[in-house]
Order: structure tokens, then C-alpha cells, then sequence
């Protein structure tokens, strides 16, 4: 009997796993393996849900007026240049949709964020891949794959799952070296945990010209993951196209009201960053000083490196039965290596010395 038949790139994708939240048998479980903040939704953000809950029945408003608004307030943005999106994934292949395509190339490196190759493939382009340095995004290797096909070139600055970051001179020289006409959208996922003084998320190079997005989300710092909001800063053409491209009511009313609230928690953001900064030293000084190699991150999360994949594999087998759950990315070519998110102090006290008494022995 013939079934219907779905085109065929979508058989070159395998599905994507997202971080386990379950251990067998464990009932206290630390999750770890999905870069959530730690300390839950900020508290007016859970009211304000609740409260826009009373009015579900109503559509939201398409245009994300308010919630556009105390964006561009809380950034210094012109809030005509943002637009929002179910989850920052949601923006991420809209972009894909409307820019790449068959015949087209997209770019970015070699362990760069999974979703742009999903949606890349998705969508019929040719994605590939340059070398890193370091497990740093090379720029040179990106230009070098540059071609008549290319049209867009996709980097996370800071990189998920690496934590790296490329210095603000190197992205500035990328988009002054891609032909003009090519999109370079950056990935500022965690842009509020960086700590470097010359750092810009991709506002400046959004306001230089017409041809470069930054993306952003709400699913890390700000702990509302679970409601699927993120948002793009982007020339007035590109966000013309992403107005016509994208679901009439691609954010719901809740994740609005939520995300407004969280923005007007004057400490949430400090607070967190600071949390982060702090957690993040201390936990990678004492994994280092453990004999752990630590690669230096800019994000809300440590990529660790055994040096053998045997070694990971045993390591996260080790912590899984100490009721902790951090990412194998092997799936990212990188399969010696975990990925562990900062949590609580209590957290990271717990993840320190579990790991340390596995490398003891
Ligand atoms: C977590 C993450 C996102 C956020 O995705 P959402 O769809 O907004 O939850 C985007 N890019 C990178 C690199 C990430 O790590």
C-alpha cells in the first residue's frame, strides 16, 4: 500500500534530544544538562501568567506590542526593529525559511548550536561546517567556505555547547569580510553572562547596516524555558520579511504577560549574572585543580573535557547515579566531553564533589 511520502531532507535530520529531566529510581533528581537558570521564574512572572490566564479565551495580540515595547525600553532598541518569536528556535528557522533554501548554503562551525543545522536541512540548504581553534568559532575558517550558494552564516556568541566566546574584533571582522548581501545572524542566547568588558550582543552591527540579526531568548537567564519566548533585533527589510513569514499568533498571551514581568524585576538579571560569574569561577577553579580540563566559558554552563570518550561516558554514568543529570555531547562531535550548567551553589557544591570523588577513584 503507498503512504504519503514527506520530502526527503527531513529523513537527514535526526530528531532533536533535548536535556533528561528523569533518573530511574532516583527521586531527588539535579538537572543540570539544559542550561535553565537555576532559581525558577522570577516571581512576578508566574502572577502575571496566572493572572493572563483569566483572559485565554481572547487571542493574544500578533504583534507583541507591549511586550515589544518593554524590550526596547529595557535594551535602548527601537522596539519596530524586534521581533518575537516561540522560543528563539522559532526565529532561527523562519530565517532559515525565508533566506536559505534549496540551491543555498548556510555556514557556521564545527561545534555551533545543533538547531541551525536541523532547520538548515529542514529547509533544503547545504550546511556547512568550518574547523574551530580551540573549540573557538575560526573566522578565517568560516570565510574560507564562503561561495557564490552562500546566504547566510550562523554564529553563538558565546557557543553552545563549547561556552566560548569570540572576541568582539573577529565578529566585527566577519561581517565587514561576508559579502554584504550574505545574512550573519548572531546567537546571543546568553549574552547576559558575559563578563567581558568590550562585548556587544550584535546590537552595534544590527545598527551598522542591513544585513546582520541578533536573536535573544528568555529561556536562560531570565528561567522561562518553559513558556517558549525569544526575540530577534534586526534591520527594518529583514523584519518585514519575518512579520509576513512568521505564525499570526506565534507567542502566546501567557509567555507575554510572563516575560513583561520578568523584564520588570529590577535584581533579576544582576542578580543572576552575578550568581553565575561567581559560581561558574569557583566551580571551574575546583574542577581544574581536580585534574579536570575546563574549557573557559562566557555562558551559564562548563564544557568538561576527559580526554577520552570512555572516560565521559563513565563520568556522566558515575553522576547519574548521584542523582545528577549534565549533557554527553557527542552528538556534537565532542565525545570526550560533558556539558554542565551552573545551578544553585548547593548545586554546584554537589556536582564538584561528586566529580572530584570520580576522579579519585
Ligand atoms: C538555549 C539556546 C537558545 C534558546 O532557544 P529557545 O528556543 O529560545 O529556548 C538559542 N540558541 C542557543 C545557542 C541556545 O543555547
Amino acid at each position: 500500500m503507498s503512504t504519503p511520502k514527506a520530502r526527503s531532507e527531513i529523513f537527514s535530520v535526526a530528531p532533536y534530544v533535548g536535556g533528561e529531566s528523569k533518573l530511574p529510581g532516583v527521586n531527588r533528581v539535579i538537572k543540570l544538562s539544559s542550561n535553565e537558570g537555576p532559581f525558577g521564574p522570577p516571581p512576578a512572572a508566574i502572577t502575571a501568567m496566572q493572572e493572563a490566564a483569566a483572559n485565554m479565551h481572547r487571542y493574544p495580540d500578533g504583534g507583541m506590542a507591549l511586550l515589544r515595547a518593554a524590550l526596547g525600553k529595557k535594551f535602548g532598541l527601537d522596539a519596530a526593529q524586534i521581533v518575537c518569536g516561540n522560543g528563539s528556535d522559532d526565529l532561527l528557522a523562519l530565517l532559515i525559511q525565508s533566506y536559505g533554501g534549496p540551491g543555498t548554503e548556510l555556514i557556521m562551525s564545527a561545534h555551533g548550536f545543533s538547531i541551525y543545522e536541523i532547520a538548515g536541512k529542514l529547509a533544503g540548504c547545504v550546511v556547512r561546517k568550518a574547523p574551530e581553534k580551540n573549540l573557538t568559532a575560526d573566522i578565517d575558517a568560516m570565510l574560507a567556505l564562503v561561495s557564490p550558494a552562500t546566504r547566510m552564516v550562523f554564529i553563538a556568541n558565546p557557543n553552545n555547547p563549547t561556552g566560548t566566546l569570540v572576541p568582539q574584533t573577529e565578529i566585527n571582522r566577519l561581517r565587514e569580510s561576508l559579502p554584504p548581501d550574505v545574512l550573519l545572524v548572531i546567537d546571543a542566547a546568553y549574552a547576559e553572562y558575559v563578563t567581558r568588558p568590550d562585548y556587544d550582543p550584535g546590537i552595534a552591527l544590527v545598527n551598522a547596516g542591513g544585513n546582520t540579526v541578533m536573536t535573544r531568548t528568555f529561556s536562560k537567564i531570565f528561567g522561562l524555558g518553559g513558556a517558549r519566548l525569544g526575540w530577534c533585533y534586526a534591520p527594518p527589510a529583514i523584519i518585514d520579511v519575518l512579520n509576513r513569514v512568521r505564525g499570526p499568533f506565534n507567542v502566546s498571551a501567557m509567555a507575554a504577560a510572563a516575560a513583561i514581568a520578568a523584564l520588570g524585576d529590577e535584581h533579576w538579571l544582576q542578580d543572576g549574572a552575578a550568581h553565575n560569574t561567581r559560581e561558574r569561577a569557583r566551580l571551574a577553579d575546583r574542577l581544574t585543580e581536580a585534574g579536570i580540563k575546563v574549557i573557559p566559558s562566557e555562558g551559564n554552563f562548563l564544557l568538561l573535557d576527559f580526554l577520552e570518550a570512555d572516560r565521559a561516558i563513565a563520568a556522566d554514568q558515575y553522576l547519574r547515579r548521584h542523582g545528577i543529570i549534565v549533557r554527553y555531547v557527542k552528538s556534537y562531535n565532542l565525545p570526550s566531553c560533558l556539558r554542565v550548567t551552573i545551578g544553585t551553589t548547593e548545586e554546584c557544591d554537589l556536582l564538584a564533589e561528586t566529580l572530584i570523588a570520580f576522579v579519585n577513584g
